[in-house]
């Protein structure tokens, strides 16, 4: 390899992270080992920071433990109410990992939006769950194709990890009869994970997203007091159906998604899994599981699957494939 194709290829990709609480730090620390990627840039609620040589992870943690914002971190913290705006006006970055709450239910939709408005380019990648959190993304489809964004949307666990497994899955069969998706996530406190939990509450019966959303923290204590800090969920509206649909595997009706959360204990209370059942084109019936291992964390399947779209989608977007994308249509890479 000639030295100038070298220094090409092994530039490595400028990330940013916004939102900076259980799943921002997860992908901040997952990343800083990496040499394919370097993180640049990070926002919370209260500030950002930016280093156009890379941040240094462990005092963008220890800022926002001790004073609760990035904001404050000496060399290229910044203060403001406008964080992600700022950072997007003041940063070179190829592409951002949205670790953002969607609270309320439009919220990333219009952090995509604000990206166009600034005409900015590059890669966005989110781990949004919603079916209709994402059908709002997909109406933005021509707009990401005429600001040069690459958009890839649904790229955690489930929706992502689990939606492209099933993509794989289905490859045996000459038809799709069901698709069922069963989480388990064991976390040691809610709090290092507050919006994932709201959002999950947003499930149960007789809650919205804006009624989670409203919950005060006494209130969220208050509900997972009476299940001994267990969530069971079923029957999700998870965007796995409209990405599984949206592919061409089976109809959004054959998507199902369920899962048991506890977070008071780190263990997995169930295993993740997804069951892909259908037929082969010589008649038979089988059904494909594929299961996480118990000791991988919701950080480090979310996370890593996250970057690996951030990656797939940097190529896309150096090859001047612009628009969006789900989980479901495109490979994740694997960074280095
Ligand atoms: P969290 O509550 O721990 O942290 C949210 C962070 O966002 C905080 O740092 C907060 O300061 C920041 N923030 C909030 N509003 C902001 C704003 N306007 N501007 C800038 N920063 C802002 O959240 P979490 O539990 O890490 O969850 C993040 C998201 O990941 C949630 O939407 C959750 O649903 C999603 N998630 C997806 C999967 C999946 O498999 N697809 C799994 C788990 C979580």
């Amino acid at each position: 390899m000639s030295a100038d194709i070298k220094s090409i290829t092994s530039t490595p990709m400028r990330v940013g992270v916004l939102g900076f609480g259980g799943l921002g730090q997860a992908a901040a620390k997952l990343i800083a080992p990496k040499s394919e990627m370097i993180l640049v840039a990070v926002a919370d609620l209260k500030g950002y920071a930016y280093a156009s040589q890379g941040l240094n992870v462990d005092k963008c943690i220890s800022a926002y433990a001790s004073q609760g914002s990035v904001g404050y971190l000496e060399a290229g913290g910044t203060l403001s109410s406008q964080s992600i705006q700022e950072l997007i006006d003041c940063s070179e970055v190829d592409g951002y990992f949205l670790a953002l709450p969607n609270l309320p239910n439009t919220f990333i939709a219009s952090v995509a939006q604000m990206f166009m408005r600034s005409h900015w380019q590059g890669v966005l990648v989110d781990a949004i769950k919603r079916t209709s959190a994402v059908e709002q993304l997909l109406t933005l489809k021509s707009d990401f194709q005429a600001a040069k964004i690459t958009y890839l949307t649904g790229c955690g666990a489930t929706p992502g990890l689990l939606t492209a497994a099933a993509v794989l899955a289905s490859q045996s069969y000459a038809e799709i009869h069901s698709v069922k998706i069963t989480f388990g996530v064991g976390i040691a406190n809610w709090e290092a994970y507050r919006a994932t939990i709201r959002e999950d509450i947003a499930h149960l019966p007789g809650y919205s997203v804006e009624r989670a959303r409203a919950m005060t923290d006494a209130q969220v204590e208050a509900l997972l007091d009476e299940t001994n800090g267990v969530l069971t969920l079923e029957n999700m509206e998870h965007a796995d159906d409209v990405m599984l649909e949206l592919a061409g595997i089976c109809d959004r009706d054959r998507v199902t998604v369920g899962g048991v959360v506890d977070t008071r204990n780190p263990t997995k209370p169930i295993s993740t899994n997804v069951q892909v059942t259908g037929r082969t084109f010589e008649g038979r019936i089988s059904t494909h599981t594929f299961t996480l291992g118990d000791e991988t964390s919701m950080a480090a399947n979310v996370c890593g699957t996250a970057f690996g779209y951030l990656k797939a989608g940097i190529e896309l977007q150096r090859r001047s494939i612009y628009g969006l994308f789900t989980a479901a249509q495109i490979m994740p890479q694997f960074v280095k």
